[in-house]
């Protein structure tokens, strides 16, 4: 807000967390697509909290207003309900560009509509950019290496994808989007970002959304059996979500146009991670006195369809140009997100 505005006094933004004064020089005009979604709504607190102005544009397929709430009504905030396969127009310097379903059961539900929101979305997004002059992020995917023939995953490596399979709208919806982007970089000269995100988790993941890690949390808080697809052998590298923040704000300020994997380089198993969620969720339920508390059984169920083998990014050129690395080990970020799930559950909201 302006320093010399009249009508916000302090005693209004008492309620809200304190953000960070900028000069107007400083503050930048931020727009988040997919803003309300579980990535999104961190982003949103950091923008926030840093103090720059933040508009939410969301369908809210996703994602929920809840995950932004607690900014409604401050003055450097506005949410949006918008579709992105739209065009909008708003000025603004930087867009961090989101919007797009993200677990497999969300994406796979309506195909067509995901390769929509990828497809079209990125083109009104980077018209936007164009016309704007605004720097563009767009949160690109692991998923563009399909499953794949090397490891770790550099990313010059070209990738494996099957483009008919069930994943194929969106990691091919993603491909193209990243193929758009680089399009209006060399046609048109927009200033551009390219993150390729590793799997992620954290607190305000959609419980029910169908990932692993909440699959897996909310199956062990409530005593059921944990359900790994296949044998188990296949893995994944997980993040926890405030590295994932980080690395974003850091690639938006960069001077790094090439794309750039974020994730954490600590991996597992299906069947190693189930264990281990088992016996934190154990543990943590131990520290609130829970006396006994259900140790879930494993359980086998169907490999879904091209489901990749295995998956690590190798973050070299995050390190060497960003100078980002994770800071959160898995352990940490899930013995967080079963408080944040078991608080949750306990209040009645889940
Ligand atoms: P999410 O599903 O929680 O959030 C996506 C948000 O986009 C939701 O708020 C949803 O309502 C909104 N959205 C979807 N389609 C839209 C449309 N057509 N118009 C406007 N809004 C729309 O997913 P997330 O985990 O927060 O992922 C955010 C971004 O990060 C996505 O682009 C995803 O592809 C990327 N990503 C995430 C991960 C991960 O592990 N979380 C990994 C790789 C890439
Ligand atoms: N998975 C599983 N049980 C579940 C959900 C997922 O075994 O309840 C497996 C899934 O088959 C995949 C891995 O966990 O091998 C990660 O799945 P997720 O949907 O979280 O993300 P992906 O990396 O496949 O997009």
């Amino acid at each position: 807000f302006h320093p010399n505005d009249n009508s916000i006094s302090y005693t209004t933004l008492s309620r809200f967390p304190p953000v960070k004064l900028l000069p107007p020089a400083n503050r930048k005009r931020v727009l988040v697509t997919g803003g309300a979604g579980f990535v999104g709504s961190h982003l949103v607190d950091r923008l926030m909290l840093l103090g720059h102005e933040v508009t939410v544009l969301d369908n809210f397929f996703t994602g929920s207003k809840t995950t932004v709430s607690h900014w409604v009504g401050h003055p450097n905030f506005e949410m949006i309900r918008h579709d992105v396969i739209e065009p909008f127009m708003i000025e603004c310097d930087q867009i961090y560009h989101l919007a797009c379903p993200a677990s497999p059961p969300h994406y796979q539900f309506n195909a067509v509509k995901t390769i929509k929101t990828s497809f079209m979305g990125t083109l009104n997004m980077l018209g936007l950019a164009k016309r704007t002059k605004a720097r563009f992020l767009i949160t690109s995917t692991s998923e563009v290496y399909g499953d794949p023939e090397v490891h770790p995953q550099p990313e010059d490596y070209w990738g494996h994808v099957n483009p008919i399979g069930p994943r194929a709208c969106y990691d091919e919806g993603k491909r193209v989007a990243e193929t758009l982007t680089y399009g209006f970089h060399r046609q048109d000269g927009v200033d551009v970002r390219v993150a390729r995100i590793f799997n992620t988790f954290g607190p305000r993941m959609n419980p029910y959304d169908g990932r692993v890690v909440s699959n897996f949390i909310i199956q062990a808080l409530k005593g059921e059996d944990i359900t790994v697809y296949g044998d188990g052998k296949q893995t994944r590298s997980f993040q926890y979500v405030h590295d994932l923040v980080d690395g974003l704000i850091y690639l938006m300020n960069s001077d790094e146009t090439r794309p750039v994997n974020i994730g954490n380089g600590d991996e597992f198993t299906i069947q190693q991670f189930a264990e281990l969620v088992r016996d934190l969720v154990v543990k943590v339920q131990q520290e609130d006195g829970v006396e006994n508390p259900r140790r879930s059984d494993i359980k086998y169920e169907p490999m879904p369809p091209d489901d990749p083998q295995m998956r690590r990014p190798d973050t070299t050129r995050a390190k060497e140009v960003l100078g980002w690395q994770p800071r959160w080990t898995v352990k940490m970020g899930i013995e967080e997100m079963v408080r944040y799930y078991k608080a949750k559950m306990a209040e009645g909201s889940m």
